[in-house]
């Protein structure tokens, strides 16, 4: 097997086989001089797999840039559509208020002139045809576990833990929260546990969803809807430690009963399909993105709250704008300079700053129930409902048609569209 890489990245979750298909349809690289390292291999990555008969539990709500960069680098075309669901329009309410009345805000995608505000795409399907596309493209996939890093003035060696060495001009480190590339590189973090757990699962509602995402404010965290093919939905319920545990131990009547009350009964009876996954959610950040030879981005770069559901959506942000950045290397010896590598930290560390500090805000805000800051809510949840422009810009925001994004994200290639 070939040893010797223009880059090597580490971790085949969704962001780092993004990031290499994306190097090569780019052309910043040639396939071959690209290696992923992935700790288990799905055995039916190369295969071509049947559609498996039903949603797996975990999904992703996608923006406008992502499905974009998808596209872009041929992932998106071979996901099946029936693991992709569009949704049209959100509505947000807090606990004290009522869906679509005082203390809500709702969003509809005929608003900002788009076919619709996102979609729902299943993780498995999303991560198998990430991973083909890779190999598809010529990427080296090398199944194995990182082990050491020994960084050089002309390479980096990366220490496989089946006793192989690799050699590459630059290291991209993808490899989630608990990133070992990043502690081998002497990074540090900063942020705080949320001490809540996500509760993830699915559920049939006695009233159609109506393609909208719903997310109730609860005063223990936020409750959310996805939209799902069949009249199914997706459920995201964020709840202290202790609750969550406490939920998640309740048999499926009882947990389908406990969300329609904390629902509010927004759609009706709600009977759980599926068995429930939790995540303990933390924020967390890396303090730099970059040293000489090496990179960090997705969730080993930044690990925000779900209840906006953007911690992907960033991480493939972080793909399209180090991409970017690569493609001004003269030649693949200059890939890891630490110049280049440090524009692609300036611009998205202060991207993704921003948006873990709103996020985080929103957390706190939603959760406090002393009654003036409910007040305050009620208040601003109206102003913004009252303020269209404003409202359009933020869909905008979300679905990642404004801000500072990558050239090739602005224009929609397959509807010749082009937002700024
Ligand atoms: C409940 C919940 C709901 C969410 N919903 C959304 C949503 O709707 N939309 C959205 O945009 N985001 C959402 N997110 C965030 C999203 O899940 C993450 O941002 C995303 O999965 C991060 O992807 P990643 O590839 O960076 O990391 P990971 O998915 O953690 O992948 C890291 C990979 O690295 C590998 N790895 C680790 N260590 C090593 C090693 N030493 N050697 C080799 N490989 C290694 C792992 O095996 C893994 O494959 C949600 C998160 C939660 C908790």
């Amino acid at each position: 097997m070939n040893r010797d890489f223009d880059v090597v990245i580490i971790g085949a979750g969704v962001i780092g086989a993004a990031m290499a298909a994306l190097l090569v349809a780019r052309k910043v690289c040639a396939p071959g001089r690209v290696g992923i390292i992935a700790e288990r291999l799905a055995p039916d990555v190369a295969a071509d797999a049947a559609v498996d008969a039903d949603w797996d539990v975990r999904v992703f709500a996608l923006s406008r840039a992502s499905e974009r960069l998808l596209r872009h680098c041929g992932v998106w075309n071979s996901i099946p559509p029936q693991r992709i669901f569009a949704y049209e329009r959100m509505c947000v309410w807090d606990a004290g208020g009522a869906p679509q009345g005082p203390g809500s805000l709702s969003f509809d995608c005929a608003e900002i002139g788009e076919p619709n505000l996102g979609f729902i795409v299943e993780g498995r399907a999303l991560q198998r045809h990430c991973l083909r596309q890779v190999s598809a493209a010529g990427v080296v996939l090398i199944e194995a576990g990182m082990q050491g890093i020994a960084v050089g003035d002309a390479e980096v060696r990366i220490g496989l833990n089946d006793g192989r060495e690799l050699r590459s001009r630059l290291l991209i480190a993808a490899d989630g929260t608990e990133s070992k590339s990043r502690e081998l590189l002497g990074i540090g973090t900063a942020g705080h546990a949320y001490h809540q757990d996500a509760l993830v699962a699915h559920v049939r509602t006695a009233k159609p969803h109506q393609n909208t995402a719903w997310q109730r404010f609860l005063a223990t965290g936020p409750l959310a809807f996805l939209p799902l093919p069949g009249g199914r939905s997706s459920i995201v319920w964020s709840a202290a430690r202790a609750e969550a545990s406490r939920l998640a131990k309740l048999d499926p009547a009882a947990f389908g009963a406990a969300l329609t009350a904390a629902s509010g009964g927004v759609l009706g009876e709600v009977q759980v399909t599926t068995p429930t996954v939790s995540f303990p959610l933390k924020l967390q950040y890396a303090l730099d993105y970059a040293r000489p030879r090496a990179v960090l981005l997705g969730d080993a770069a930044h690990a925000v709250h779900p209840l906006a559901g953007q911690g992907l959506n960033l991480g493939l942000l972080d793909c399209a704008s180090l991409a970017e950045v690569l493609s001004g290397a003269a030649d693949p010896r200059f890939l890891g300079d630490y110049k280049l590598l440090r524009r692609y930290e300036r611009w998205r560390r202060s991207e993704n700053l921003l948006a873990a500090t709103a996020l985080d805000g929103l957390e706190r805000l939603f959760s406090n129930a002393n009654p003036a800051v409910a007040g305050l809510r009620a208040a601003g949840l109206k102003a913004v409902g009252n303020l269209p422009f404003m409202k359009r810009q933020l869909a905008r925001r979300a679905l990642g048609l404004i801000g500072d994004i990558p050239s090739f994200l602005r224009t929609d290639s397959a509807h010749g569209r082009s937002s700024v």
